[in-house]
This record gives C-alpha cells, structure tokens and sequence, in this order.
C-alpha cells in the first residue's frame, strides 16, 4: 500500500486516484483552482467516443473503446446522465467516399459497431443533413464528464483531496519517494502522479525530467445554435475526418440539455490557458518559439493554421464549414459559446503526439499527451496510471 500524491483535479487526476484507492492506497490530490475539472474536462464536447477515428493497437484505440463501454456503465450507475444515441460521419461529396470507406475499416480493425448507410438512411436519422453517403456509429455518447468527476470526489471522500493547492516545488523525500510544496506546505508520498494537462510537461520539468514532448495549447472554439434552430439537429454530426490534421473537424453536438453546440475548430492558443484571443503569455510564446518543433509545425501547417485563424475571427466562415453538413445553417444562426483549450503534446521534430504518451520514472508517472479521447478513456487510463504508480511500491 503506497500514498500517491496526484497533481491535478480533471478527469483523469481523479479516475486515477479513484482506480488507486480501490486498490488500497491512499492520496492526496491537489488541484490548482478552486474547483474540479476546471480545465479540460470542464471546457470539453461532452461526447463518449466510440473509438473508430484511432490506429488499432494503440492506446487511444483500446482505451477509448474499452472505456466507452466503462464510462457509460459507470455513468448509469452512479447517477451521471448519460445518452448513447450514436452518431453520423457524413460525406458530403464523392471524393469523401474513400475516407469513409476507410474510416469504416478502422472502426471494424477496432472492434467499433458501425455501418455504411446511403444518403436517404443518413437522412432518416438527420433529415437536414447533405450526404453522399454516411457512417453510422451507434455506440457514441453524450455525457456530463463535471458531472462524473463529482462522482469520483464523492467516491473519494475519505482522502485527502485539496482545491486550491497548486504544486509549486517538487523535490525526492528524505526517506524515499516524493515531496510537493504548495502554499498551504509540503506534502510527502511514495508515490508522485502528474495529470495536470496543459501544464503537465511543466510539472515533468520540475519533478526533474525531461520529458520527450512539451505541451502546445490548441484552442477549441465553440458555438452553439440558436434556440429556434436547434431542430435542424437531432443528434451529433460529423464530417470525415482529414488524416494530415490531427483533430476531428467542426461538428455539430446536441448536448444532454437539448442545446446544439458546433465546433470545436483548432487554433494556437497565446497562452496555457489562453481560452480567447486576449489571454496572452509574453512568457509562454517566446518558451514555445525556442522549441525548435514549433517552426517545424508551423512550417507544416501554415496554410492550414492561417485559415482556421481566419475562421476564428468570422463567423460567417465558422457557419460555412457547418453548412457543408447541414446547408440550413446560417451566420446568424450561431451564438458564442465557451472555449476549451487542448493539452496537445509536440516532439522536436515538431510532429504532434498521436497516441497517448505516458512516461514514468522510479516513484513518478506522467501523463504528458491526453486529448480527446481522454476523458471516453478515463477509467481505463486510470488503470493503466494505477498499474504503472504502484509497480515498484512494496
Ligand atoms: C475543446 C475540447 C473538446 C474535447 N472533447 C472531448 C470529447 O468530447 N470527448 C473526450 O473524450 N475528450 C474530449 N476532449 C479531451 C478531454 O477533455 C481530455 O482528454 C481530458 O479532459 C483530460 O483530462 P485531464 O485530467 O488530463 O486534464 P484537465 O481536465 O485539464 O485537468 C488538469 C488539471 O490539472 C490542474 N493543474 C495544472 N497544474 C497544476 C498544479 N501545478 N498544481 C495543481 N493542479 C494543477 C489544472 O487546474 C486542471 O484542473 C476535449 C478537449 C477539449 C479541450
């Protein structure tokens, strides 16, 4: 039985903590702000993913897919609302079909229940929506991911879990393991697990790693349909995927409340937690300019990145890449909504973290790359940081 000290209060700090307590350990988790799931998980689409988008073998593939089936379950018996009411991937036109085809291969490769259906089908599930010829993916689900952290903190009622308690300094203990400063003073464990998302590469540095990747904060903009127009979506609505852009596309979302959500895009965010344009780090742009991977995606994506800048600042271009799925959506149909800002690791090479990545030294784990599907792989991710924290506790 080991004390693990858990930096971080979002979904995966505290599937973690939840996953190491049922195995007879105790923690401490300590969370910067003074609520959970603040970040990521609080700022996210809300959607249980089926697990069809990822390389099979990988550990999105297996961890998205096996935790669809234990995020759902967990939801329906803790009392998290929770609709599994499936999703379309929709081609729009012709050239699309080979992606499709493809896409629906992955999701056979990875054990994920979907089907080619034709564009009346399509239609029948989503009249409104223009389709050649769709995918239909039946185990996707919407969820309140704050809402199943608040089962986790109620689970952990017993532990020492701690707002407002950022991890300042981190230093080994005098007697083995791991010593955390905060403000409120140190706290000792055997064990140290860094879930802290966009800060995660931070914490590696000053746990005394180097760790292989560091963060870029991508954000992702919302908006949501107007009252009135919500009707022309029944459900969720997404495009193919482009597999040289490493997120999904935006996308249309019914919510479990009944509101649309339509987005996210993906724009470099100025700041770890830069959710708007305004949010700014003088010290952050120049850290992320000296990594030598930044010139090299920027390089890579440049025509990509300035049309989703353009696209971030008007929304008559938003509300067109949603009119390519749905032609009834409107400029004037869309209302801002909150942004959410992405963990998104980079190498030096500057390719962009596909899978994944957790490293772990004697007493420590880190999580460094988590995006989506993070929060559908919670409780088996949790597992897997359980495993890797206690490997060596005697
Ligand atoms: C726009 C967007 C849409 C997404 N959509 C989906 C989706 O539909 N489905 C899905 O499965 N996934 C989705 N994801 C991904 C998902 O949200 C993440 O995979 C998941 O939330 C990661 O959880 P986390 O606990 O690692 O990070 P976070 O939720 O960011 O938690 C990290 C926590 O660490 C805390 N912290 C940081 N530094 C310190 C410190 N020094 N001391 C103490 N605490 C600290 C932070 O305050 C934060 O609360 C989306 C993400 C975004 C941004």
């Amino acid at each position: 039985m080991a004390r693990v000290v858990v930096i971080g209060g979002g979904i995966l700090g505290l599937a973690a903590a939840r996953e190491l307590v049922s195995r007879g350990n105790d923690v401490t988790v300590l969370e910067k702000e003074s609520s959970w799931a603040a970040h990521q998980t609080g700022h996210n689409s809300n959607v249980v993913h089926a697990g069809l988008y990822y390389k099979p073998g990988s550990l999105k593939a297996r961890m998205s897919v096996a935790g669809n089936a234990s995020m759902v379950a967990f939801a329906r018996d803790n009392g998290v609302p929770v609709d599994v009411c499936g999703k379309l991937v929709v081609a729009t036109s012709a050239d699309e079909l080979p992606r499709l085809q493809a896409l629906a291969s992955r999701a056979e490769a990875n054990g994920v229940p979907a089907r080619m259906i034709d564009a009346d089908e399509a239609r029948a599930y989503e009249p409104e929506v223009t389709a050649v010829s769709a995918l239909h993916v039946e185990s996707t689900a919407i969820i309140d991911y704050p809402a199943v952290c608040a089962a986790f903190v109620r689970s952990l009622s017993d532990q020492d879990l701690r707002l407002s308690s950022p991890a300042l300094g981190i230093r080994p203990g005098r007697a083995g393991g791991v010593e955390v400063a905060t403000p409120q003073g140190v706290v000792r464990g055997d064990v140290l697990v860094n879930c802290a998302g966009l800060h995660a590469d931070a914490i590696a540095r000053l746990a005394g790693l180097t760790p292989s990747a560091r963060i870029i904060p991508f954000r992702g903009e919302y908006y949501e349909l107007r009252e009135d127009r919500r009707h022309l979506v029944r459900g969720l609505i997404y495009p193919v995927p482009n597999p040289d852009l490493p997120f999904l596309g935006v996308h249309l979302t019914r919510m479990l409340d009944g509101t649309v959500h339509a987005g996210p895009n993906a724009v470099l965010a100025l700041s770890r937690e830069g959710y708007g344009w305004g949010r700014i780090s003088p010290s952050h742009l120049l850290d992320v300019a000296r990594f030598p991977g930044t010139w090299r995606l920027a390089k890579r994506f440049a025509k990509t990145g300035a049309e989703e800048v353009l696209r971030s600042f008007s929304r008559k271009r938003f509300a067109a890449s949603l009119a390519r799925l749905v032609p009834e959506v409107g400029e004037h149909d869309l209302v801002k909504a909150e942004s959410g800002v992405r963990a998104q690791a980079m190498l030096p090479s500057g390719a962009l973290v596909d899978d994944f990545l957790i490293e772990n030294a004697p007493n420590q784990v880190h999580v460094l790359n988590a995006p989506s599907p993070g929060a559908t792989g919670a409780l088996e991710i949790g597992k897997h940081i359980a495993d890797l924290a206690t490997a060596h506790v005697k």
